[in-house]
């Protein structure tokens, strides 16, 4: 049998990262970014309500800003820590501009949660938009509180 490699996020020493938005990894023109809303392993999680409602409300919101047409993808991370967010040809600072405006637009939110439809998703009574506003909030005050230079701690530019 082959060797299996560890894949690229699982070098990232999890003992040191906390909350904040970090390159996860370059591929070509694509930045994957991890956006992180939980310290890893430390016992307070989101849950699946959670996660399932700021997915909705940022994808959309994020598919409808300014860097509209080079989103890949957006999606909760299966640990419960975080989301991904994949951008093609992306500059950090405007991505943190645009992830910060999303944040915002989705706690001021005014009308119904997106996509909350059987036709639209595959679990659609799973969804709850108090749960994304406050969330969204919570780690947007997180990236307002400190500097984003979008590095993992100990990792060398
Ligand atoms: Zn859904």
């Amino acid at each position: 049998m082959n060797k299996i490699e560890k894949i690229a996020s699982f070098t990232v020493d999890h003992d040191l990262l906390t909350e904040g938005i970090y390159v996860s990894r370059i591929d070509g023109d694509i930045t994957t970014y991890d956006l992180r809303t939980r310290v890893p392993n430390g016992g307070d999680y989101m849950d699946n309500l959670t996660m399932h409602s700021v997915e909705h409300m940022f994808a959309t919101y994020v598919r409808a800003s300014s860097i509209a047409d080079r989103v890949i993808y957006f999606g909760p991370m299966g640990c419960q820590t975080g989301f991904y967010l994949l951008v093609r040809n992306a500059d950090n600072g405007e991505t943190l501009t645009v992830v910060k405006d999303v944040l915002s637009r989705i706690v001021n939110h005014d009308g119904e949660m997106f996509g909350a439809v059987k036709r639209e998703c595959g679990n659609y009574l799973n969804l709850d938009l108090a749960c994304a506003k406050v969330e969204c909030e919570r780690y947007l005050a997180i990236l307002n509180s400190k500097e984003n230079d979008f590095l993992y701690k100990g990792e060398k530019i």
